[in-house]
């Protein structure tokens, strides 16, 4: 896709999605309008700072499980890009509780498919009309417009040979069907749906045993949003641009 104008990215308060922010503002034409939003906005200090020296962040309150603060998003969004829509969703945000069968309750699975599943759903659905804007004002030929999900390498039913995240690894495989559904849906109308598998990263979930530091990662999954097109096909690809098996 072309440069993004205006990016939408969720769980923006700390780990990949404060560092999204970060690189964005550094890329050869940065978006005019970058909204980083985040459940607790007053403790988010780091975003707080970069907010300060760039007018072009926006800092907005929005949980992925509280309809109304996506709802209010969306208003203090539209205000700001007006006619020409969302270019870019990125739907970040996610929690691992890594629960093992000993561990795991229904009210874990619960609580962990609100987040990585209901989550991306319903903040796609309600930004979709921007998103569907912003595709129609590019030109036919550069559909500029895309919901990119972070799914992880953890949601292969394929590759997986362990017994652990109980309540994570489900909840990403179930994301995986979602990116599929919207792509169906989305794919004649300029719309891409990605699926990113941002590698094992030095976050607060991925741990400090984690092989790749988080910059690394968010440039490489930069490079690859930037050759998505609302024509390819759906697939699980990782940060280096891989595809892996669903
Ligand atoms: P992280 O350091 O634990 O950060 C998670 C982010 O999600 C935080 O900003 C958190 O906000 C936010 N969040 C959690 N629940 C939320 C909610 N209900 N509404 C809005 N925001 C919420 O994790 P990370 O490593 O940066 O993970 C980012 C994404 O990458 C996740 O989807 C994760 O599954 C995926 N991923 C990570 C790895 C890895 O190795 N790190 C690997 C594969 C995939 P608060 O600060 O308010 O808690």
């Amino acid at each position: 896709m072309l440069p993004p104008r205006s990016v939408l990215i969720t769980g923006a308060s700390r780990g990949l999605g404060l560092e999204f922010v970060k690189q964005f503002l550094q890329v050869p034409s940065p978006p005019e309008f970058l909204f980083a939003t985040c459940r607790n906005p007053d403790s988010a200090k780091e975003l707080q700072e970069v907010a300060k020296s760039n007018p072009s962040v926006t800092v907005l309150k929005l949980d992925v499980n509280e309809i109304n603060t996506i709802e209010e998003a969306k208003k203090a969004v539209e205000s700001k890009v007006g006619d020409k829509g969302l270019n870019l969703l990125l739907n970040n945000a996610g929690v691992n509780k890594k629960a093992s069968l000993e561990e795991v309750t229904p009210a874990m699975m619960l609580d962990t498919y609100n987040t990585n599943v209901n989550g991306p759903l319903f903040t796609t659905k309600a930004f979709l009309p921007f998103l569907l804007r912003a595709a129609e004002s590019s030109s036919p030929s550069e559909p500029s417009s895309a919901v990119v999900n972070i799914s992880s390498i953890m949601s292969s039913i394929e590759l997986n040979e362990k017994t652990d995240a109980y309540d994570y690894r489900p909840s990403k495989t179930a994301l995986n069907m979602l990116c599929k559904l919207l792509h169906n849906e989305l794919k004649d109308k300029g719309v891409h749906v990605g699926c990113l598998h941002p590698g094992w990263v030095q976050t607060d979930m991925g741990t400090t045993k984690a092989p790749l530091t988080i910059s690394q990662s968010v440039c490489g999954c930069l490079q690859v949003m930037s050759k998505m097109k609302a024509e390819n096909a759906c697939v699980l690809t990782d940060y280096t641009g891989k595809p892996l098996p669903w």
